[in-house]
């Protein structure tokens, strides 16, 4: 009988001496891989993670799929991009999990855009009546490492709220990625700043902050609008602009149609260039340092080539 007291307040001791491990993992999903990524990196072993979309998917458009709402169904915590990216897919499945713990607005929903630097933010009345995907700012703007750095922080701040008693790794942690991010962020800067100002198409607006940060010069897109595929009006005044200002790179997202960006490619001698925004955009981009990693050396070997100024 006294054997099984002390054991039983033995056990009482243990639990109490590590909380953490006796509430289990925190179970954390993330709308993108970007996001999933970044969380890794800041929850460690702390944390269950995983994304919804692939990097390989339009992250606007994402095919709604039952198995979704069942991980929602045990989330902690869910991490958006917010802006909107997910307006066409998220919200039926995070309702029909039923989990109140990650609705809009509930602790365990972070927005990660709201600590972001968001650019391309309409004056104005907010309309999406002409079909534009962006009504609240640039939704991609994870294309910037220094947004990065943002979310990290934001993901860590969320997570010292869930798991107080684990504040000391989750902080320790986001130093970490920040001073790697800072180390790596210098290197792709050197790497690009021989080519500041290369003039580029890109398909949809998925690059304006990474143009931003290394120093690209975005001069149209083939889509007409965001979200709206290509007409063939607005092909020939962009194929009309790119001969004017000489252009010689369209950067494409792995998720959509070549054919129209080939025809510019043939009608103004531009090399057509597939360039992932995302984790997981192709099988070697692993993590988010690597996706700049990938980006950054693709973009300087087809600047190389191409002679794009
Ligand atoms: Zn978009």
């Amino acid at each position: 009988m006294k054997t099984r007291i002390i054991v039983g307040a033995l056990a009482a001791a243990l639990l109490v001496a590590t909380p953490s491990r006796a509430q289990g993992k925190l179970n954390v999903i993330a709308t993108t891989e970007d996001l999933a990524s970044i969380a890794r990196e800041i929850g460690g072993d702390r944390i269950a993670i995983e994304s919804i979309a692939k990097g390989y998917q339009d992250p606007h458009f994402v095919e709604a799929k039952p198995s979704f709402i069942l991980k929602l169904q045990k989330a902690d915590l869910l991490i958006v991009v917010g802006r909107e990216l997910e307006i066409g897919w998220l919200p039926p499945l995070v309702q029909q999990s039923r989990n109140g713990k990650i609705q809009p607005g509930a602790e365990g929903y972070l927005d990660a855009s709201l600590t972001a630097q968001i650019l391309e933010i309409p004056n104005g009345n907010i309309t999406r009546a002409m079909g534009d995907v962006h009504p609240f700012g640039n939704p991609h703007y994870w294309t910037d490492p220094e947004n990065g750095k943002r979310i990290a922080k934001a993901v860590s701040e969320k997570l010292v709220q869930f798991r107080p008693s684990d504040r000391a790794v989750f902080e320790q942690r986001l130093a970490d990625f920040t001073s790697r991010l800072d180390t790596a962020e210098k290197r792709w800067l050197a790497m690009t700043a021989p080519y500041k100002g290369t003039k580029v198409v890109t398909y949809h607006r998925s690059f304006p902050n990474f143009a931003e940060r290394f120093g690209l010069d975005i001069v149209g897109y083939v889509e007409p609008r965001p979200g709206i595929p290509p007409t063939p009006q607005h092909t020939l005044d962009l194929i009309n602009e790119m001969k004017r200002q000489n252009i010689k790179l369209v950067l494409v997202e792995p998720y959509f149609d070549l054919k129209t960006p080939q025809a510019i490619g043939r009608e103004t001698g531009a090399q057509v260039l597939v360039m992932p925004p995302s984790v997981g955009g192709v099988k070697e981009i692993t993590d988010y340092f690597k996706l700049f990693d990938y980006d950054i050396n693709l973009l300087i070997d087809a600047i190389k080539k191409t002679g794009a100024k």
